[in-house]
């Protein structure tokens, strides 16, 4: 039985990456965990079959973020597999983790670019918090996953690194807020991490990757999961408002 038996996690961009690994791991630690994704059904389809084949308990939700009615189509998703599965709908544990790179200089971002990055970044997960609330009994767990890029310049990616800076304002007044419910609320920042950026399959680019971090390596999905996987933990009850540096000793410089 693992410490978080009996628990429900909502973890968004699950299709892949960081998500994919942290709900793998939360299912493992014993939670049913709701596999979000944007688009791709069958990728969020083999996660939730490798976890019922570990003995795991999860299932899809789709909905598209930066759209609108996207926060009601993903709570209609979640309630109806919650009371499902544990006849309430009941949320224990939220990791806002879907999330989209700008990619563009900013010389060339238009306003719309910029505006869904801050709405599939920053506005979603303030409306998922918002909505959630109402589902999460006290002593729930938030978990946003912001980015290195919010402490490490890279003039590439201002409007990326702007709307991770506004997530992270989520934790410092969130986690005031809802202290006399035991919730807690933390940001975690990752680096370099693989994914599915054909930039992994090139030699070089992953060598000068690697070299920004202390460990000399690009980080895996599972090293921000296993952090992830803590601040969900009851070990984690003292622990609320914080940013976690998970970036592999990038930030020390
Ligand atoms: P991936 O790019 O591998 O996967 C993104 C996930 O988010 C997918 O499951 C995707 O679902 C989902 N998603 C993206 N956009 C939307 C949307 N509009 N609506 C619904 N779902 C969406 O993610 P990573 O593991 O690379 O990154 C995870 C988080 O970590 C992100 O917030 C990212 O900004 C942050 N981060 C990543 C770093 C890295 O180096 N990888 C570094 C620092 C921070 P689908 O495919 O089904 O659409």
């Amino acid at each position: 039985m693992g410490n978080l038996t009996g628990r429900t996690a909502l973890v968004t961009g699950a299709s892949r990456g960081m998500g994919r690994a942290t709900a793998e791991r939360l299912a493992r630690d014993g939670a049913l965990v709701a596999v979000h994704y944007g688009t791709n059904e069958d990728a969020a389809a083999e996660v939730v079959a490798g976890i019922e084949k570990d003995g795991g308990r999860a299932f899809a939700v789709r909905a598209e973020l930066g759209t609108p009615g996207d926060v009601h189509e993903l709570f209609l998703a979640l309630e109806e597999g919650l009371k499902e599965r544990t006849g309430s709908t009941e949320l224990n544990i939220l990791v806002n983790n879907a999330g989209v790179m700008g990619g563009v200089k900013p010389e060339d971002t238009t306003p719309e670019q910029f505006d869904r990055i801050f709405a599939v970044n920053a506005r979603a997960p303030f409306f998922i918090i918002q909505r959630a609330l109402t589902n999460m009994p006290d002593g729930g767990r938030i978990v946003n996953i912001s980015s290195g890029l919010t402490r490490f310049a890279n003039p590439d990616e201002i409007a990326y690194a702007m709307s991770k800076g506004a997530i992270e304002q989520l934790a410092l007044h969130y986690a005031k807020a809802l202290g006399p419910r035991g919730i807690t609320v933390n940001s975690v920042a990752p680096g370099i991490t693989r994914n599915g950026n054909p930039l992994f399959d090139i030699p070089e680019a992953v060598e000068a990757m690697a070299a920004l971090s202390t460990f000399n390596r690009v980080g895996e999905p599972r090293d921000v999961a296993d952090v992830v996987a803590f601040l969900v933990s009851d070990d984690a009850r003292w622990v609320t408002g914080s940013f976690v540096d998970a970036s592999g000793g990038t930030l020390l410089g």
